[in-house]
């Protein structure tokens, strides 16, 4: 429909904003006022407008900007990728479409990372992998606050692992980072990654969603995101069943495992481990800002 959506006629920020929420909200835009907000602030180099003057005169390359982005969003493109950036933590990431988009739930993990290797790890120069890295949100973000800590970075997709990679060079974390291209089931990813290091801390988002709840989603979001980072199979575990498996190989002794996971999937994890009868524990789950069961903290015998 963005072609019917004629050019706001005014330059004066708060017209242009209301112009184009009312727009996205008319056409069932998903979050219309915050995708305005969004997308205005950001063309003015802001990341609000709300600490902005209504009624500042926008000029006309100001205008055009605003309107190309937002006839971008009113194509349903969520408005991360839109900008083409996003902030994680206090980290502004680049964003480009399919690299999923880190949700604000990964931030806890990423602190619960911070707080695992701060209180838990008494080793002087750790490396951490990471399984499934994206736009590299959670390694980039333990490096920034770990100064002595290096990153293995591993995903299946290309497109990914170059994302993380430009986000590393743009934070100047590139010296500290090894970005793996690589499908993590495969045994030569696993036995490659087991030469590398005997790692203290593992962390991974993993697709967890079953097939099932990802094409039944409706969300815009999930729609321009590669299905790969989403999709955990019939029941969501495929990637994680793997991960708990071959974690033993990949941790030293007493090393530590996070997860991010589906709120349904601890019970069932649980028992995966206790069957699995490997070196591995499950010792606690962490609810999300939602209250929602979401981490599973693992821990080597
Ligand atoms: N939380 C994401 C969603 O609901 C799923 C992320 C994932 O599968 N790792 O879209």
């Amino acid at each position: 429909f963005s072609s019917c959506l004629a050019e706001s006629a005014t330059q004066k920020l708060e017209d242009v904003y209301k112009y184009w929420s009312n727009k996205f909200l008319s056409h069932n835009i998903e979050e219309a006022d915050i995708s305005a907000n969004y997308i205005v602030a950001h063309v003015l180099g802001h990341k609000t407008i709300y600490n902005l003057d209504a009624q500042t005169l926008l000029n006309q390359t100001q205008v055009d900007k605003i309107n190309e982005l937002c006839h971008l969003r009113s194509t349903g493109m969520p408005v991360q990728y839109v900008l083409g950036e996003w902030d994680f933590l206090d980290l502004t990431l680049i964003m480009r479409p399919p690299v999923l988009i880190p949700r604000p739930e990964t931030e806890e993990l990423a602190l619960l990372c911070i707080e695992t290797l701060v209180n838990d790890i008494e080793i002087e120069r750790p490396t951490v992998l990471e399984i499934g890295c994206g736009s590299g949100a959670l390694s980039l973000s333990l490096l920034k606050k770990c100064p002595k800590l290096q990153v293995v970075a591993v995903d299946i997709s290309p497109t990914a692992c170059s994302l993380t990679q430009e986000n590393a060079q743009l934070l100047g974390l590139m010296d500290r980072i090894c970005v793996i291209q690589g499908d993590f089931t495969l045994n030569k990813v696993q036995l490659e990654l087991s030469r590398l290091s005997a790692f203290p801390l593992i962390v991974s988002n993993p697709p967890y969603l079953t097939t099932d709840e990802l094409t039944g989603l409706q969300s815009e979001i999930e729609c321009f995101e590669d299905p790969t980072a989403l999709d955990g199979g019939l029941d969501g575990l495929d990637i994680i069943k793997e991960i708990i498996l071959k974690a033993p190989d990949l941790l030293m002794t007493n090393g530590h495992l996070w997860m991010e996971v589906s709120h349904q999937q601890p019970p069932l994890i649980a028992k995966l481990v206790q069957n699995s009868h490997n070196d591995i524990c499950l010792i606690e789950v962490v609810k999300d800002l939602f209250g929602k069961d979401r981490f599973c903290h693992f821990q080597k015998k």
